[in-house]
């Protein structure tokens, strides 16, 4: 994914309505934003006198390579360096990641001029909420993988397989189609294991009655793909059929309310009144949705604490789900682009409990 000066250009704004003369990033997703550098150990100092990537030797060619509109440092003594940039360019108000930077770090940094890091807060987050075509595209492509990656496995039939062999499968076939990877862990929950929203798949074996959860997700381009579905083998009837119903009306519920202009809590307070309406709220027990990108939760989170708004542009997920303890869960997960005047899912399996295959 090409990088460069906009998205740099677009961080300095940001630092000079904070005043800030200087700014630390080291959250690796965020440097990739900012210069296209993909290694696994850098810091990038922005500053008003110029942009620098700050790495070691072993990414010295790939630095060159990769990282655009900014210098590139390469040097055994980071801290050293970032100490002695800050000094020589009079850097007074520090902005840093305050999230993503260790005590340890912070020592080595700021000696004992704390009172110069002024702001801990992460400047690079809102930059990405709102996704360029090519991001988009990416996104898309992953998306496209990891759904026919689990069809093939579907279709080749999962019934009386550990569940983590379905999630070791899983991941195989998606780099067998060209992903760099999943996106995260595969969780593949079935029966009443499906009632534990973040169920690491384990030796239980997948039975013939379901629910079958699987929330999986493929990298391409560095950028992430999001979906849940829930298989109800068979033609389901008593409590988990209704429960299916009432979930997938709270997420149409949720993808209806996504429009520019609308404040994230109040998608996530739809897909509320939805559940609350069937009798379920009580059994939905995380937040409605979250941007996705180069990490797989990002900034908007679709909860009702979340200060953001939906645009045009933004990535998010929709995923309620009712999880009845010793019974089983049902999760519907898409991921979805903000239009001009609502939204499309980027993720392609459908929702209805007809059988996917
Ligand atoms: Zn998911
Ligand atoms: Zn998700």
């Amino acid at each position: 994914m090409p990088a460069g000066d906009d998205r740099l250009g677009r961080l300095h704004a940001s630092m000079r309505r904070r005043r800030l003369d200087a700014y630390l990033s080291v959250r690796l997703s965020n440097i990739r934003y900012l210069t296209g550098f993909t290694g696994s150990d850098a810091t990038l100092l922005v500053t008003s006198r110029g942009d620098c990537l700050i790495t070691d030797g072993r990414y010295d060619v790939q630095a060159r390579e990769e990282v655009r509109g900014a210098e590139v440092a390469i040097t055994d003594r980071k801290w050293a360096e970032i100490r002695q940039r800050l000094r020589s360019g009079r850097s007074r108000r520090i902005g840093y990641e305050a999230a993503h930077l260790t005590m340890d770090s912070f020592r080595s940094l700021s000696g004992e001029r704390t009172e110069r890091w002024v702001c801990g807060e992460d400047l690079v987050g809102p930059l990405r909420m709102r996704k360029e075509p090519g991001e988009i595209l990416a996104m898309e492509a992953a998306a496209a993988t990891a759904a026919a990656s689990l069809l093939c496995l579907l279709s080749a039939g999962v019934e009386g397989m550990p569940e983590r062999d379905v999630a070791a499968d899983l991941e195989r076939e998606m780099k067998r189609r060209g992903a760099e990877g999943p996106s995260f862990p595969p969780i593949v929950a079935d029966g009443a294991r499906s009632a534990m929203p973040h169920a690491s798949p384990t030796a239980n074996r997948i039975g013939a009655t379901g629910p079958l959860i699987v929330d999986f997700g493929a990298r391409k381009g560095g950028y992430c793909s999001d979906e849940t579905v829930t298989i109800l083998p068979g033609r389901p009837r008593g409590p988990l059929r209704k429960v299916y119903d009432a979930v997938l009306r709270a997420q149409q519920a949720g993808l209806s309310a996504l429009r520019p202009g609308v404040p994230c809590r109040r998608v996530d307070a739809r897909v509320r009144e939805s559940l609350d309406r069937s009798g379920y709220l009580k059994y939905f027990v995380h937040s409605t949705g979250h941007g996705v990108g180069l990490d797989i939760h990002e900034r908007p989170s679709l909860s009702p604490r979340s200060k953001d708004r939906i645009e045009e542009g933004m990535v998010v997920t929709v995923e309620p789900g009712v999880y009845l303890p010793g019974v089983g869960g049902v999760r519907l997960e898409d991921t979805a682009k903000v239009t001009g005047a609502g939204c499309e899912r980027i993720t392609f399996l459908p929702k209805t409990a007809k059988p996917l295959i």
